[in-house]
């Protein structure tokens, strides 16, 4: 006699997680538990916290216990590339991995999603910005920095002032990436406003609990399109100001939201969407 079975097959639950230090305060677990609800999928995403001596390790052991991957974020990020058997040219470039993921004959690789997620949210949210229109002033020199000077090249933008605070830090980046960028004086990052058509906050100035950012935007070039990475406040004062000016603006939530991306759907099989849903979930 014919048996319809009509129960789905088991699947073995996926596993994915972000590993920090601390990790308490990562959106990640919220952002990829409603995606893998929102895509019914078995598997669940856990945040662990791993002291730096014993990153490796315990990465390996998880892997072993098997988990498809993870997300890395401060202080992991440089390990997270020494720990890898493959590196994606992104990653390279940036010189840190926020993403492993283990490939079906068994070797890590190592990407970095923030380039990616970066420019995802300027594509989704601006349909007029330009990259080649002209030069990008990035204010910072810190590891997100490094990220947005490889998007920013990538996407053609054709030079970018580059403003940090401790200048040598600014230079060794510029040494490291491209010879387009040419470093100012802090004290003279207002100068370049008129000439830039992408402005970029990649300090932490401005931010829930953190100094103001001091800059002045009087002789900003309307057409420019203002971003702050900051997503505490959601509007940060300099994208306030920036919006009096006439600039289209754009928060750095976006960012967050799809960096993760590239790693759920390597992780999970099913590339999540980034909609108003997850943002507004993000934010609470
Ligand atoms: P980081 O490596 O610690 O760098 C911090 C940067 O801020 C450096 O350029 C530092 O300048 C500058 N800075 C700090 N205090 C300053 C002050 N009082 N005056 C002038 N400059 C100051 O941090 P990061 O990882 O690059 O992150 C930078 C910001 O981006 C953070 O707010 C972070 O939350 C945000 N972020 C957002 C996303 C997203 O998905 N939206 C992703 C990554 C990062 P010095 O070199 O002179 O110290």
């Amino acid at each position: 006699m014919n048996q319809t079975n009509t129960t789905a097959p088991f699947q073995t639950p996926k596993l994915a997680a972000v590993l920090g230090h601390p990790i308490a305060q990562s959106k990640s677990p919220l952002m990829h538990g409603h995606w893998l609800k929102k895509n019914q999928i078995s598997g669940d995403y856990f945040a662990i916290d791993i002291a730096p001596a014993r990153f490796s390790e315990t990465v390996r052991m998880l892997f072993d216990l098997g988990f498809s991957g993870f997300n890395v974020t401060i202080p992991h990020k440089e390990q997270a590339l020494a720990f890898a058997d493959n590196i994606t040219p992104r990653a390279q470039r940036i010189g840190a991995s926020n993403t492993l993921i283990k490939k079906d004959n068994g070797n890590i690789n190592a990407d970095n999603t923030d380039s990616y997620g970066f420019m995802a949210n300027l594509t989704s949210k601006s349909t007029t910005w330009q990259p080649s229109a002209g030069p990008s002033l990035v204010l910072g020199a810190g590891g997100a920095a490094r990220a947005i000077l490889v998007a920013l090249l990538d996407a053609g933008v054709p030079k970018i002032y580059l403003c940090n605070r401790t200048r040598s830090r600014a230079e060794d980046l510029a040494a490291d990436i491209s010879d387009c960028i040419e470093v100012i004086d802090w004290q003279h990052k207002e100068d370049v406003l008129p000439d830039a058509f992408t402005v970029v906050n990649a300090t932490s100035l401005g931010m829930t609990g953190k100094p103001a950012l001091e800059f002045d935007l009087t002789n900003v070039n309307p057409d420019a399109l203002v971003t702050d990475l900051i997503y505490a406040p959601l509007e940060t004062q300099f994208l306030k100001d920036a919006r009096a000016r006439g600039c289209e603006v754009v928060s750095g939530i976006g960012m967050l939201l799809h960096q993760g991306v590239p790693g759920f759907e390597a992780w999970f099989g099913s590339r999540p969407a980034v909609d108003e849903d997850l943002e507004a979930l993000v934010l609470t």
